[in-house]
């Protein structure tokens, strides 16, 4: 057995084999080509290529898993030749004049699209086997070898490092646990694998040979180490462990459908951060009152393009219909610094934490928050929704947004669309948006305290670079004193406060929280039930 450490970024005991992530070069490039002839050609050699991967999975899986799990490889060589799938890649490659990669990509997008929002589990579980079938061809063409998710079998996936935008497109019932190489426990990386609620772990001293791949391993994510192939007794330890945590999960499953209140009765709500619809059902799991935080740029960094205010207004109202009626607060396109969409077409920064990020490019890119903002406000017709902008530093620029927010709900009325009037706040995670507060509180509704970047912002230290994660302290008294001063003065206004970065889940500063007036504290689903634990534990008088 060889052990490798590296930093905690979310607990657990994940047993399983390791799985070397390969970087996908890129996005997918629309090249035009001069020959569809030829580009159908290639289209149909890389199907072939395709369809003989698949039947060496399926007899592989036949052998090691059964009949049944293997299924799934016939099913996939049966959409290889799926009339209306190999009709649009034809139709996009001959009338658009562009690559085969491009148009498979595309159609993927749109059958996966049309799949995953039909009533049928059985359909909607189509959408993952056409994107699996599309990532297969674009690797054969491309020549990047076959796409990670080979095998059905969830794996620890073992990476330099993970972007934002490949973390949230891995299908979350095959990973087990991430290890990565490089990254920050602040980034928004890790971020997500706590919202998946999986072992984590970033800065592992781990080799990312080839010869990894398939090894048996155990990762403790608390204990901040990874096991690759483990013998039998450390093994039954590990299992033991993992036992003991299936049972603490288990006594936490008791608060659910408690109330979040204090010993002397000081209610708090508790709602959850998530990313993406997906992470609907975690929140739901953990018993979140509300959806605190819903990171919308997700949604714009899973795309291959600008999605539009159709497809955001159907996962707008879908987040608000199945929180029924629980408040869901969708936080305005957040990109820039780690978060990057190509399709933007931003021009490289020297400091993007300090650039064009978050509300400034929606200020400057108008068409692109107008769109959104229609979406959200057709969307909140259909539940509780409430809006809120991020990386806010003036009073100059919520007036500026209210006026655009106006501007689309005029244009919804004079068309007749319907629409509704959504609570509307603000992040408070820049020094200057908490100098600012009372004058703040005075124009929204509410305010939702972001640990993350006001501590990077406050301690002016990057939260992306690891080698400060020594000095990124966000239980800094400078920083605890901005929250207690932005909560004092959005109660002056009457203008209720909460805390969506990770400090919020820290159960040492619940206590301080709750006596500064906090209103609300989001977090990632798996802390929900914890929290709730330490609140109802908590006595504020007397203390
Ligand atoms: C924050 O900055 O604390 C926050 C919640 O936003 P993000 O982490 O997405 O920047
Ligand atoms: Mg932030």
């Amino acid at each position: 057995m060889t052990t490798y450490s590296g930093k905690s970024v979310f607990g657990g005991i994940a047993i399983g084999k390791l799985c070397v992530w390969q970087k996908k070069e890129s996005r997918i490039r629309r090249v035009r080509i001069e020959d569809p002839d030829e580009e159908m050609e290639r289209f149909e050699r890389a199907k072939k290529e395709a369809a003989a991967q698949l039947k060496d999975l399926y007899d592989k899986a036949l052998r090691e898993v059964g009949e049944v799990n293997a299924a799934i490889f016939e099913i996939h060589q049966m959409m290889l030749e799926d009339g209306d799938y190999n009709e649009s890649v034809e139709n996009i490659v001959r009338t658009q004049r562009v690559n085969a990669e491009y148009a498979v990509a595309s159609t993927a997008d749109n059958f996966a699209g049309m799949f995953a929002e039909m009533e049928d589990d059985y359909m909607k579980a189509r959408a993952a086997d056409v994107r699996d079938i599309s990532e297969r061809l674009i690797a054969v063409l491309s020549g990047t070898g076959s796409p990670v998710t080979v095998s059905d079998e969830p794996v620890i996936i073992v990476a330099d490092d993970l972007a934002p935008s490949e973390t949230v497109q891995l299908d979350k019932d095959k990973v087990l646990a991430f290890v990565t190489v490089h990254g920050s426990p602040n980034s928004h990386t890790a971020i997500l694998a706590r919202t998946m609620g999986i072992p984590a772990l970033i800065g592992t001293d781990i080799p990312l040979e080839r010869q990894m791949d398939g090894k048996p391993a155990v990762v403790d994510g608390a204990g901040g180490c990874v096991y690759v192939e483990p013998d039998e007794d450390f093994l039954d330890k590990m299992r033991e462990k993992q036992r003991e945590e299936l049972d603490r999960k288990e006594m936490l499953q008791t608060l659910k459908g408690k109330e979040s209140v204090t010993v002397d009765g000081k209610k708090v709500l508790l709602y959850a951060n998530i990313g993406s619809l997906r992470d609907l059902s975690a929140a739901m799991e953990n018993d979140a009152e509300g959806i605190g935080l819903f990171r919308s740029e997700f949604l714009y960094l899973e795309s291959e393009d600008f999605p539009t205010e159709e497809e955001q207004f159907l996962v707008y109202k879908t987040a608000a219909e199945t929180m029924a009626g629980k408040r869901v607060i969708i936080r305005t396109l957040d990109i820039g610094a780690d978060k990057k969409c190509d399709y933007f077409g931003l021009e490289p920064e020297e400091n993007p934490a300090l650039g064009l990020r978050g509300i400034r490019i929606c200020l400057t890119r108008t068409e692109v928050f107008k769109t959104q903002l229609r979406a959200l406000f057709r969307a909140s017709a259909f539940g509780k929704i409430a809006v809120m902008y991020p990386m806010i530093i003036s009073v100059e620029e919520v007036r500026r947004i209210k006026e655009l927010a106006e501007e689309a709900r005029r244009e919804l009325a004079a068309e007749g669309t319907p629409f509704g009037m959504p609570e509307q706040g603000i992040m408070i995670e820049t020094p200057a948006a908490v100098m600012m507060s009372r004058e703040l509180a005075k124009e929204v509704d509410f305010f939702s305290i972001g640990t993350n970047d006001l501590t990077q912002y406050t301690l002016a230290i990057d939260r992306q670079n690891p080698r400060l994660d020594a000095f990124y302290d966000p239980r800094h008294p400078a920083v605890l004193r901005m929250i207690a001063m932005t909560a004092a003065n959005a109660h002056l206004e009457n203008t209720w406060v909460g805390i969506c970065g990770e400090l919020a889940a820290d159960t040492e500063l619940t206590e301080a929280f709750l006596k500064m007036g906090i209103d609300e504290l989001s977090v990632s689903p798996g802390s929900i039930l914890p929290l709730r634990k330490k609140v109802r534990e908590t006595k504020l008088s007397g203390s």
